[in-house]
């Protein structure tokens, strides 16, 4: 979006100069980056406004293109009643952004190209593996990667240690360099950000030799990642402010951690929900049993009801997944399989033909040949 110079003064479109002027200084001294709470991008954008809506030709500019860019921007309200005007035969907002930008450059010049300079750091990205237990309790793992980072001799001030701070010789602290052009109407000026100073106005005397006065060097750095309890796999973790840093060492990007969860052999995740399956013999499935179930934290006594069927899904309530952040958990579900014996005694067949025939069921469908030619003399 375009910026609203009106919106960030905090003053009315009809504003006179000086409430304009009063705006301004409240603004600029609540967030002046010297002080506790200041913000040094808010400033910048407070300086900036104030730099148009002080100078009435400035003013009247951007008065006139901010009025066209509200028509056209707020297309999604105006247009379906404006009648035939379509918003996205233009490109879209991004377009229409993007020819105000250039129209300002072409006013104030080289705005453009002093913000990017001045740009935040990139974000960064890695991945890392860590293994189930660890992604239910949480844990907190030391990385070392090499990156942009804030030159360590200088602070990122890229002057040399003691260095006296001058008055830029290239554009003798204006910060801009103004070209004038002959053409056939007339004497043409352009200005464009001092490329030695950035706009500063002001350089060290002598460069950081560590960094060659950039601010920014490239580097090894350790940190310390916490990756919460409940992460999933293929989930993300952000480490603000731990990607490259921007301009002499300022803005810096984040860091994204994609994590890899290592599946587990004992539990299946579902979401919040852990899955297991607890083995009992056909037996203890038909009498009831309580078997130990080791869950993500302790062991636990659980009970299986008598006549409980395979499938049965018995549910441990809060002893599933840490929900991130949250203090509550899913739950354990335990799918109950039936042990069938594969091999049995004598003595353990007798007793389960005693149970068939009190059942009267038709058992030794599985008998050998031998057997049943035997059975049948
Ligand atoms: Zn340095
Ligand atoms: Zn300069």
């Amino acid at each position: 979006m375009a910026k609203d110079f009106y919106d960030i003064l905090g003053v009315s479109k009809s504003a006179s100069a000086d409430e304009i002027k009063r705006a301004y200084r409240k603004k600029a001294h609540q967030f002046h980056p010297d002080k506790g709470g200041g913000n040094e991008e808010k400033f910048k954008e407070v300086n900036e406004a104030y730099q148009v809506l002080s100078d009435s030709a400035k003013k009247t500019q951007y008065d006139r293109f901010g009025d066209n860019y509200q028509n056209t921007a707020g297309g999604g309200q105006s247009g379906p009643f404006g009648g035939g005007f379509d918003f996205n035969g233009f490109g879209g907002q991004d377009g229409v952004e993007f020819d105000l930008g250039d129209i300002f450059s072409d006013i104030f010049g080289g705005r453009e190209q002093r913000q990017s300079r001045r740009s935040r750091g990139v974000d960064l990205e890695m991945p890392m593996t860590i293994g189930f237990e660890e992604s239910m309790h949480g844990v907190t793992k030391t990385i070392t990667l090499e990156k942009q980072d804030k030159c360590h001799v200088c602070e990122g001030s890229g002057a040399a240690p003691g260095a006296k701070v001058i008055t830029c010789p290239k554009c003798h602290g204006q910060g801009q360099i103004i070209t004038t052009r002959r053409t056939i109407f007339g004497n043409m000026q352009s200005a464009s950000t001092c490329d030695k100073c950035d706009g500063d106005g002001k350089v060290p005397e002598t460069p950081c030799s560590v960094c060659s006065g950039s601010g920014v060097l490239r580097r090894p750095k350790t940190i310390e990642v916490k990756i919460p309890a409940g992460i999933d796999n293929g989930q993300r973790v952000r480490v603000t402010g731990e990607g490259e840093v921007g301009y002499k060492g300022s803005n810096p990007g984040d860091l994204y951690i994609t994590v890899r969860v290592t599946p587990s052999k004992e539990f299946r995740r579902d979401g919040v929900n852990l899955h297991k399956e607890i083995p009992v013999s056909f037996i203890q499935a038909s009498l009831g049993t309580k078997v130990e179930v080791k869950t993500v934290d302790e062991t636990l006594e659980v009970k299986v009801p008598a006549g409980t069927q395979p499938g049965t899904v018995l549910k441990l309530s809060g002893k599933g997944v840490p929900v991130v952040n949250s203090g509550r958990r899913g739950d354990l579900l335990l799918t109950v399989r039936v042990i069938i014996p594969q091999k049995l005694s004598k003595q353990e067949k007798e007793l389960i033909e005693e149970l068939a025939r009190l059942e009267g069921e038709s058992v030794h469908v599985n008998k050998s040949f031998w057997e049943n030619i035997k059975d049948s003399f």
